[in-house]
């Protein structure tokens, strides 16, 4: 049979490939960069990720490199699902055999099976049908040590007055041969073909062979997931990493398989090496939240992308759509601006609770909300940032995957980091020069949406606490007229 595997360059790993000696075709297209400007670091990895794995396969692969796809896939091929709508047409188009998806735990068939019929698909639901049909942390038919969610214990505050949290530095990356012609090239295209990208260069900070993978992997599980568990929504602003995986890179490029990383962590639980709490905290991120907006991408319509449903039509100002950290004197907001802008990386929350609740506050388009973390994100993929950030992030999809909107004022920032003690503002003040841009923010983001969130009933303490309030028409005003400057 002549019929080589297509890879691409986030279907890096073994297990897309049927057998080891598998002929494959690889290839490297440049317009992809010209139709989007994505932070410089991440254009760096995937070619780097995608230059390692043709020089590790030599001659079983032809690497080709050009400007589009089409160019270089010819012949008799078959290709692992694609993880795009556009990928997807295009190779319907070519003419490939098109495989089942790979590098996730739960199938399309799963998730059909129990999305149908379902009037709300929460991640939670889905998370605890997938534990039992895939046998993850179950003792028989129950969920191991007797709960579902450990959630409750993994809310912990940051240590105060540390500067850190200690947990042991992962594995450096040592860039090679590949890395220095990489940055050469993308020199040369951003200086020769006007190519564009957002976020400053710097030292590759990720894996892009599966060897440096399989590293970070086992250094995170023996040194890292144990204090993951308490502290994954903490933030501290000389500690950007905390104790988190930084898995999430390798995943997505397709280094790591899900289950052999759930395995991992499951296997570090049965022998004691860690709490339950953090085991589960960790495998409810990847066998639950990636693997539910891997399919919520597919389940829902294309025009999902496109949902409004809190009518939020703002432009997202230059200073944010430029990672422009230095225009910025919020403490928060600026320090994670600046590890977007020189890492293309932060974690959950400051994505979460300062990023996307900023950006929800002031009524940014969520479409090109997503589109932004998609660019920005050494992680981030059509694929992971639709549901993610239109639907949980944004709350643009009138609920169909989560309950209420991730607002929150500046109370919330002050208890889960220690950003509010050197901020100018103060997170307790609503109104006036000191005003926290997040609790004035989150005030005028209820009245304005008032008509779209008084129904919601895990909204109506929230809704009440925004009726008491005196000065409400004096934080709107002032909210309106900071309008699209940086805090
Ligand atoms: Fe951020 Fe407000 Fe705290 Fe400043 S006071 S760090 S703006 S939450």
């Amino acid at each position: 049979d002549s019929t080589r595997r297509w890879l691409f360059a986030d279907q890096l790993g073994p297990h897309f490939l049927d057998a080891p000696d598998q002929p494959v075709l690889l290839i490297e297209s440049k317009a992809v960069f010209r139709r989007r400007r994505f932070h410089r670091q991440k254009a760096h990895l995937v070619l780097s990720a995608l230059r390692h794995r043709a020089a590790e396969l030599g001659d079983q692969a032809e690497f080709r490199q050009t400007e589009t796809y089409a160019e270089a896939a010819r012949g008799s091929l078959s290709v692992c699902h694609p993880t795009s709508r556009a990928a997807r047409a295009l190779v319907h188009r070519l003419g490939a055999e098109v495989l089942d998806p790979r590098g996730f735990v739960t199938s399309p068939r799963d998730f059909t099976a129990w999305a149908n019929g379902r009037q709300d698909l929460r991640m939670e639901d889905f998370y605890r049908d997938a534990r039992r049909r895939h046998d993850v942390l179950m003792d028989g038919g129950d969920p191991a040590g007797g709960t579902w969610n450990l959630d409750a214990q993994n809310r912990e505050r940051p240590p105060r007055g540390a500067e850190g949290l200690g947990a042991a530095t992962p594995p450096e990356i040592t860039e090679d041969d590949i890395d220095e012609q990489v940055r050469a090239d993308l020199d040369r295209w951003e200086r020769d073909d006007g190519i564009e990208f957002v976020g400053r260069d710097g030292p590759r900070w990720f894996p892009a062979t599966r060897a440096e993978a399989l590293a970070r992997l086992r250094h995170f599980v023996e040194h890292r997931l144990a204090p993951f568990g308490p502290h994954e929504d903490a933030m501290l602003a000389g500690d950007p990493v905390m104790a988190h995986s930084m898995l999430s890179a390798p995943l997505n490029l397709g280094l790591l398989d899900p289950r052999e990383v759930i395995d991992r962590v499951e296997d570090a639980y049965r022998s004691g090496a860690v709490p339950l709490n953090s085991a589960e905290g960790y495998i409810r991120q990847i066998l639950g939240w990636r693997d539910f907006v891997w399919h919520l991408y597919w389940y829902f319509a294309p025009s999902y992308r496109s949902s409004n449903a809190l009518a939020a039509r703002g432009r997202m100002p230059k200073w944010f759509a430029d990672l422009d950290a230095d225009a910025v004197q919020a403490r928060c907001i600026a320090d994670v601006l600046r590890g977007v802008r020189d890492r293309g990386w932060v974690h959950h929350i400051p994505r979460l609770m300062v990023l996307g609740n900023y950006a929800m506050q002031r009524g940014w388009r969520p479409g090109a909300v997503a589109d932004w973390f998609h660019r920005c994100f050494v992680d981030g993929y059509e694929w992971v940032m639709t549901a993610n950030v239109v639907g949980m992030s944004q709350f643009a999809d009138a609920g169909r995957m989560s309950t209420k909107p991730y607002a929150s004022g500046g109370a919330y920032i002050n208890r889960m980091s220690d950003y509010c003690g050197g901020c100018r503002y103060d997170p307790k003040v609503r109104v006036g020069a000191n005003a926290c841009p997040y609790t004035a923010g989150y005030w005028a983001f209820l009245s304005r949406n008032e008509p779209h969130l008084r129904s919601n009933h895990r909204m109506r303490q929230p809704m009440q606490g925004l009726r008491r309030l005196t000065d409400v028409d004096a934080v709107v005003e002032q909210e309106e007229a900071r309008g699209s400057h940086a805090p």
